[in-house]
Parts: structure tokens; sequence; C-alpha cells
């Protein structure tokens, strides 16, 4: 068996980021940025006023209460073109331009509507409730720098700076292929020795939970011929490729075969529980993940190995790759006995007085995905007794 650590390291090192391309805003959430984006005009573009209120000569309101004449109305999207001369207030809304002469705002909420006048109830300071032009963005800040994870607020940034497009790493596409003659599609009856492949679903969301396009590609018998055909086309049309069952030690297990013979592939005992077999490697230059079939199996090692291989794919950085594990405390005793494996237990993760606090979600099988639908989190336990009852633990947060 080899460490967890050592199975990644080798996974990462195969994974490489891909080409970039230009992608509308709407379609590069999630995306890494592949162009710095400057600011090329001053965000806010004009001065204009926080508040709802009236614009006024600050000094104007020395000694408030006091009246002063309203020469105008200027709303947001308005020019701001009413002057204001001392002794007058000019009313206003929030993003409105600041009219020439005025310099400072009083929220409507201390003032009163007197019609043609209004009665001051503060005395402001010069800029109250005044937002500069530039005030978020100067011309040449960046608003995006290669890289970056784009996030909703990205896509605002780019957006006010004119941009409708952004170059970004292209997002993977990865195909999803389940093996196993016992398999069966949808609520078809089953026959005796037959179940429904639950993988299949699992992988997909799981890969578009990451952020990445999921391509469907099927379920594939447990015959050679097969599984080659299946693997070649998905390689020919996929950025990655994620397949599981039959890269155990079975008689039946073909992927491994196929993999062996048309592909670069490692085949890895890694020193985990669940998930302990894993190929990995290429087929024509593209990345291919043989996770285990055991339903708990490859979602875990969907978690540990290609979620992170994926991320590298879609450019981002070493240290944004594996999911960061936290600290929580032990709601309950996660027994355990050394066995030369690190495990990944299902838990259920609440916050309690402000902490996370984990407790079992259930049978551990790497058979019963029951527990793993019911679990938010998976409880690092390292190769030792486990872990008693309000002693600390490390978890890694799902989704
Ligand atoms: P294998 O790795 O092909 O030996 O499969 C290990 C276990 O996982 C067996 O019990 C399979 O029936 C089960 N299994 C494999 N593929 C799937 C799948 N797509 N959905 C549900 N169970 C599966
Ligand atoms: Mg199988």
């Amino acid at each position: 068996m080899i460490s967890l650590e050592e199975a990644r390291h080798y996974v990462l090192a195969g994974c490489r980021p891909l080409g970039e391309v230009e992608v509308p805003l709407a379609d590069a959430l999630g995306c890494v940025a592949a162009e710095e984006v400057v600011a090329r005009e001053p965000l806010p573009p004009f001065e204009n006023t926080a508040m709802d209120g009236y614009a006024v000569r600050a000094a104007d309101t020395a000694g408030a209460p006091l009246e002063l004449a309203v020469v105008g109305f200027i709303a947001a999207g308005s020019s701001g073109d009413v002057p204001v001369g001392p002794g007058e207030a000019a009313r206003i809304m929030t993003g409105a331009p600041m009219p020439p002469g005025a310099d400072a705002v009083v929220m409507v909420e201390r003032t009163v509507d007197l019609g043609d006048r209004v009665r001051i109830e503060v005395a402001v300071d010069v800029g109250t409730a005044v937002r500069p032009a530039g005030d978020d963005l100067g011309v040449g800040d960046p608003v995006v720098r290669v890289g970056d994870a784009l996030t909703p607020a990205h896509l605002g940034l780019l957006a006010t700076v004119g941009r409708s497009s952004v170059r970004v790493v292209r997002r993977p596409r990865v195909g999803v292929l389940s093996t196993g003659d016992e398999l069966v599609d949808g609520d078809a009856p089953l026959a005796r020795g037959q179940i429904r492949d639950s993988n299949r679903p699992t992988l997909l969301a799981l890969v578009r939970q990451a952020g990445f396009e999921a391509v469907d590609l099927g379920t594939a018998r447990d015959d050679e011929v097969t599984i080659t055909t299946a693997i070649a086309e998905a390689v020919s049309s996929c950025d990655a490729l994620v397949t599981s069952g039959g890269v155990s030690m079975g008689d039946l297990d073909y992927v491994k075969v196929v993999l062996d013979r048309i592909g670069d592939m490692r085949w890895m005992q890694v020193a985990i529980k669940p998930a302990k077999p894993l190929a990995f490697g290429t087929v024509g230059g593209v990345p291919v993940f043989g996770l285990p079939g055991n339903p708990v199996s490859s979602a875990v090692s969907f978690e540990l190995f290609a979620r992170p291989g994926l991320r590298k794919l879609a450019g981002r950085r070493d240290g944004d790759l594996v999911r960061p594990a936290v600290r929580a405390v032990a709601g309950e005793a996660l027994g355990r006995r050394p066995d030369g494996r690190v495990e990944f237990r299902r838990v259920v993760a609440a916050v309690e007085e402000g902490r996370y606090v984990v407790r079992s979600a259930g049978g551990q099988g790497s058979h019963q995905l029951a527990a793993l639908a019911a679990a938010n989190a998976l409880a690092v336990l390292p190769d030792a007794d486990g872990v008693a009852a309000g002693e600390e633990v490390e978890v890694l947060l799902l989704g």
C-alpha cells in the first residue's frame, strides 16, 4: 500500500491545466482567469450620493436645525445639473450625481419636507454621505488577476468595467462511465443478481458540483471489446474520464485489462478506508480515474483524488486543490482498530456552541450509500485506536 499523499501526488502530477478560451461572463463562474483585467475608468465613474436626502453645502448646515430653499430634484440616472448655491439644497436619490456646489448630503430621515423649503435637523461635515469617483476602483486597478477563481462578485466587477466576456482556463469536460454486468439502468425490475447503477448519477453530480461539465457515458458490460470502445470514444471527446468498477482483483475486472493495454496507467493500493484500489493514468494524454465500484468507495475516491486532479485541469493552484481540513469535536466515540489505513468516516457535522461537532452518519460499509447520503463531512481517523467522545478530530466538510 502507498500513502494517500503519495497517491495524490502521482495523480496531480498527471493533471495539467487545460488550454485557454474566451467565454461570456454567464459561463465563467468558477473558472480560473487566464488574463489580467484592469479598470479602464474609475468606479464609481462620478461623485454621487450614498443616501436619499438633500444635497447641501456643508457650511450652510452649521447651526442646524435650520431651513434651506429646495432648488431641484436629482434622480439616479439624471445628469445632476442643478447648481446648489448658498442657502440652497437639492433633493437627491441614492446613486445620483452630486450637483455642482454641493459637498455633502443630509439623509432624508434627518429632514422635514416643507414643499419649496426643507428643514435640516443636523449639521453635516464636507463629504458626508458622498461617494467620490474612483472610490472603489481607480483607472489601472486590477479587477481580476491571472489565476483568480471567478466568483459571482468577480463577474459583477467585470461587468462594471464593461466586459461581457473573459479569458479563462477551459472548464473540464468530464466523462463518467459505469462498468459491470450486474448493473441495471432506471426503474426496470431487478432479476436476481442485478442492482441499479448508482455510481453514475452520484459521480455525474459530483462532477457538476465541483464545477465541471459532466458527460454521461452510460454503462459498459464486463466485456473487453465493449469497454475498449467506450474508453476510446470517451477520451476522444472529453478532457478527463472517470470510471467506476472493474479495477479490483476480480476475474472480470476488464477496465484494468483495457486500460493496461491502451493507456499508461498505475494501479495503486492506497492506505485508506474506504477506496483502497485506485487506477490513474492517461489514455492518449487524457487523464483517466479508475475508481473502485463500491458506491461509497467511488464517491470518496472522487473526493480524495479526482476532484483535486480535475481542479488542477481547471487551472486551480496547488494550495487550492484539496479541501481544507477543519478541527471538530467528536460528539460520540468514533472507535476503530489500527489496520495500516487512514479511515474516512462518514459523519454528520453540526455547529454546536460555535464549533463543529461530528457524529457517525450510519453504517460504514463501502456499499452503504445511505450513510454517505446522510453525511455532510468525512472525519479523518488516523491509523490508531479511534477518537473518544469529546476529543478533537480533523474533518473534511463536503459540498
Ligand atoms: P467492482 O469494483 O466492479 O468489483 O465492484 C465492486 C462492488 O461495487 C460490487 O458489489 C458492484 O456490484 C458494485 N458496483 C460496481 N459498479 C456499481 C455501480 N455503478 N453502481 C452501484 N454499485 C456498483
Ligand atoms: Mg465489476
